[in-house]
């Protein structure tokens, strides 16, 4: 296949090599990381491996930026959103080509990205007033304390993504930070820096300042600790390994952070459930970006009376699966990552079928696609001693499982550290909800393998246990990028025993306890009838 495109070219790559924030000594004394195609394993380009002194001089930048973009009103800040939103329609397909290129998805999978980077800059852009303006909050004495709760950026945020949606990940939680006023320093992951780096040239181009989104190149090892030992927030997403790396880091400099970490997805389908559209969101839920998505399926509970007939259609439906290094928009499934990614999913299958399993369809590598191609695979008699009954494998291969009813399936989704995102698929969309809200896990669909819930953006997403800390999307997803203060004002008399001339202060002490005893059984009768 040809990688390039009239619209991304091998020097397009090394024009945005030079958007690498780094310190102005000693350019060429860094190594290179090589960046390859994963649909044919060819180089592309390369980006400099920044060292400990780039991330000081990044973070050194964007901290002399930060204090003038929080300076901006609030709507100077939102139309930049508003302008990044329309530059990202409009260079689609540009966007697109580099994704492909960059990450082995196909078209398709990348769309998701747009839609998601457009959505919310399209919400954060309108609401973020909504969450940030400086809000009156009920005083300690009704009508004699007057007090406000304001938001404050928190300064500069470090980003750490990993490569399974390189623009997304760039740039969709970046955007509520900015839009609170802080800078923003992303270290994209070594295998798809250039739609991180393409991405800070469009904020730039819809009006951010030079410097308040920056992007360092580098090993995670390196310029991660560097970045968390110099930030005042730290937003994570990738392994749960690394997760706890990177938490046990801030902790230790006591600076917060949200981790968005690792999955190993359940899917419930009841026997009522409609077969079609069933089989259909399972096809789509395990193997969008080749099952290299954290939210994807890779546990699949089916009740006793549909197992048969689901099974047999889901295989059917995956073995038509049409695998292809293309890129436009008409391929289904495309190509793992990396190496490293190809040798996990070979790994977790080969131990389960030593151990026991059955391959219903796929189980092979692909090589004569692409070199780390691989198919989509349905396993069943996965049991709980294998590696992928428990592991995240973050490949296209899914366990199919019969269950005798809806509390078993649900009993068994939650046999897991983890707990990312469930499904539940049925007629009868109010048990459906009902069952959902007993899954342990932050995004549950209903009827729906991902998108509703993901595209919810105005509602909190995120992980329960092994999963993560903290939330992406709504109040929650803007919030954590801020500092609350609470400036409260006494108008009247203080809250402490009055000092009056002449009367003993164990006498004014007691009257004070007295009376506020009172007040107190009064504000609790209030809050009874409100
Ligand atoms: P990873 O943890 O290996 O790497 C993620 C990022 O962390 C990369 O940029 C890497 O360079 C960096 N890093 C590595 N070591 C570091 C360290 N010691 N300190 C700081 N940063 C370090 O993950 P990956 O393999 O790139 O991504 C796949 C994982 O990400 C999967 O587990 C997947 O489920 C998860 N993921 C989660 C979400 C989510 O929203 N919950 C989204 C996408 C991917």
């Amino acid at each position: 296949m040809t990688l390039w495109t009239d619209r991304v070219r091998p020097e397009t790559l090394g024009g945005l090599t030079g958007e690498v924030s780094l310190a102005d000594d000693a350019v060429d004394a860094r190594d290179a990381i090589a960046v390859e195609a994963p649909f044919t394993g060819e180089e592309i380009g390369t980006v400099p491996a920044a060292t400990e002194a780039d991330v000081t001089a990044a973070v050194e930048r964007a901290r002399a930026a930060q204090a003038e973009w929080a300076s901006r009103p609030l709507e100077r800040r939102t139309d930049v959103l508003s302008r990044f939103h329309d530059l990202v329609l409009d260079r689609r397909e540009e966007l697109l080509d580099l994704v492909v290129i960059e990450s082995g998805k196909v078209r398709r999978d990348a769309f998701e990205e747009i839609l998601d980077v457009a959505t919310n800059a399209r919400y954060y852009g309108s609401r973020a007033d909504e969450f940030l303006t400086t809000r009156r909050r009920h005083g300690a004495i009704p009508l004699l304390t007057r007090t406000e709760e304001h938001r404050h950026p928190r300064g500069v945020v470090g980003m750490i993504s990993p490569w399974n949606y390189p623009l997304t990940l760039a740039v969709s939680d970046a955007l509520p930070a900015l839009v609170a006023g802080n800078a923003v320093v992303l270290k994209p992951a070594e295998e798809t820096p250039f739609t991180a780096l393409r991405v800070a040239q469009l904020l730039e181009a819809a009006g951010l300042p030079e410097d308040v989104f920056s992007v360092v190149t580098g090993r995670g090892s390196e310029v991660g600790p560097a970045l968390i030992d110099r930030v005042d927030y730290v937003a994570f997403t990738g392994s749960t390994e690394t997760g706890r790396a990177v938490a046990r880091r801030a902790g230790e400099n006591l600076v917060d952070c949200s981790l968005e970490l690792g999955g190993k997805n359940p899917m419930v389908v009841l026997a009522d459930a409609d077969l079609d559209r069933a089989v259909q969101g399972a096809v789509h839920g395990a193997f969008t970006n080749a099952g290299q998505l954290c939210i994807s399926f890779e546990r699949l509970y089916v009740e006793e009376p549909l197992y048969d007939r689901f099974l047999r259609r889901f295989a059917e439906r995956t073995r038509e699966l049409g695998l292809e290094a293309a890129l436009d928009y008409g391929v289904e499934v495309g190509s793992l990552a990396s190496s490293d990614q190809l040798e996990k999913v070979e790994a977790h299958l080969a131990d389960a079928v030593e151990k026991g399993a059955t391959v219903v369809t796929g189980g092979e590598a692909r090589p004569d696609v692409g070199p780390y191609f691989f198919e989509p695979t349905v396993l069943t008699d996965v049991t709980p001693e294998m590696d992928l009954a428990r592991e995240e494998t973050f490949g296209p291969i899914v366990a199919v499982h019969r269950v005798a009813d809806a509390e078993e399936a649900v009993e068994r989704a939650n046999d897991s550290a983890y707990g990312l995102n469930a499904s539940v698929w049925t007629d009868d969309g109010e048990r459906g909800r009902e069952l959902a809200a007993g899954i342990d896990c932050g995004t549950v669909g209903v009827n729906d393998p991902y998108p509703a819930a993901w595209a919810s953006v105005d509602a909190p997403m995120g992980g329960m246990g092994d999963s993560g800390l903290g939330r992406r999307h709504g109040r929650e997803g803007i919030l954590k990028y801020t500092q609350s203060q609470t400036v409260a004002e006494q108008r009247g008399p203080p809250i402490a025993p009055p000092d009056v001339p002449g009367v003993p202060r164990d006498v004014a002490t007691r009257l004070y306890a007295r009376t506020t005893t009172g007040l107190l059984r009064v504000l609790k009768r209030l809050a009874e009838v409100r």
